[in-house]
């Protein structure tokens, strides 16, 4: 990491100049970090796990995985974000491993990285959300990565402008269904790196809300009964086909709840403030006052609830299930690439029993 720091230090003094290119560097991220001081180090963000599921062997990465010595009965997400490095698909200089707050797998998986030479910096959302352990959370990240205080705040301050575009989009989505949920998804999903270009990825974003404002507004109303309006909660989906499934039964995802959290919408005007409001690292009771405040203001008649195989996350939906007053299906995933047929019946069977009025639990 010295290597990044002195490139990173270098650069400052050169930042105009023709060289600027040569010190920059790609950090691996395995989840949402401050990735302000990323940007403000002069380094580019890569998403793992966005990398992976767009990737046209998933498959393969997992395997490659497990070819190595990556148990079975283990993550799919963190064999095939593995596999991606393993195989050289995707490249980094290091990687940015959160050790708490996001997977009980990251401790290990960031030793396997360090095991195959590849630089892991430590960042960890303090559990008991104190604001001072925060700020030297984030202090550390970007003393590591090379970048200036001031230029982490600014970097704040132009990432937020772009985040505004992604919750416009994400409002258009469940007011008037001008946006669809894979769409919603995918972008609010991005917000993590900003797909390594905030200003590209802001232009695409305003692209279609243009594009957006110009479609008709699909009938997924508050209070409209002609479709059934869902809630995903949870990991994001290893196969995203799950919206246009869902779509295609009548049915619409008008509230992303992770992804949405990804955007960082809580709405603070400082940095740490802002990765405070993040209910994702935090404890599950804090999501779930995200999750009911936004049940209630998008009308929604039901929530899946996905949840990976292996993880440890899945001890959540009990919990979810007691306090949550709103029908709910678990959705249980591995490693397929594509929705299984039971996948696809339960979910039918779901927006049927909602569609009938029933409050079911599946
Ligand atoms: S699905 Fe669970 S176990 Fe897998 S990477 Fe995400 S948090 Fe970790």
């Amino acid at each position: 990491m010295f290597a990044l720091y002195v490139e990173a230090r270098a650069r400052t003094l050169v930042w105009d100049s023709i060289c600027y290119h040569v010190f920059m560097s790609r950090i691996g991220i395995t989840t949402t970090i401050p990735v302000e001081a990323v940007y403000a180090a002069g380094h580019v963000p890569v998403d793992l796990n966005n990398s992976f599921i767009s990737s046209p062997d998933r498959q393969g990465l997992v395997e490659e995985a497990e070819t190595v010595g990556f148990p079975a009965n283990f993550c799919a997400w963190v064999k095939g974000i593995y596999g991606l490095l393993k195989t050289g698909r995707e490249t980094v200089d290091a990687v940015v491993a959160v050790t708490q707050g996001d997977c009980s797998n990251a401790q290990a998986l960031a030793e396997s990285w360090q095991a195959d030479g590849i630089e892991v910096i430590p960042f960890a959302y303090p559990y008991d959300k104190d604001p001072e352990q925060m700020a030297l959370q984030v202090r550390r990240l970007a003393e590591r990565l090379g970048a200036e205080p001031a230029a982490v705040e600014r970097s704040f301050a132009e990432l937020d402008e772009v985040r505004s575009k992604i919750w416009e989009l994400d409002r258009l989505t469940w007011s008037d269904g001008r946006v669809s949920a894979a769409e919603n998804h995918l972008f609010q999903v991005c917000c993590s790196d900003f797909e390594g270009d905030p200003q590209a990825f802001a232009r695409k974003a305003e692209a279609l809300l243009e594009e957006a404002k110009r479609r008709p507004p699909k009938t997924a109303q508050p209070k409209d009964p002609g479709i059934v309006r869902l809630g995903y909660i949870g990991v994001p989906p290893i196969a995203p086909e799950i919206y246009d499934f869902v779509e295609s039964l009548g049915a619409r995802v008008v509230f992303n709840e992770v992804q949405r959290q990804f955007t960082l919408p809580g709405g603070a005007p400082d940095l740490v403030g802002r990765y405070l409001q993040y209910t994702y690292p935090y404890s599950v009771f804090g999501r779930m006052e995200d999750i009911k405040r936004e049940t209630k203001a998008r009308g929604l008649h039901g929530i899946i609830h996905y949840v990976q195989s292996f993880c440890f996350r899945q001890v959540e939906d009990m919990i979810m299930r007691r306090y949550l007053q709103v029908p709910m299906l678990a959705v249980e995933m591995d490693q397929a690439v594509r929705l299984d047929q039971r996948t696809k019946t339960r979910l039918e069977t779901f927006v049927q029993l909602l569609r009938g009025g029933e409050h079911c639990t599946l």
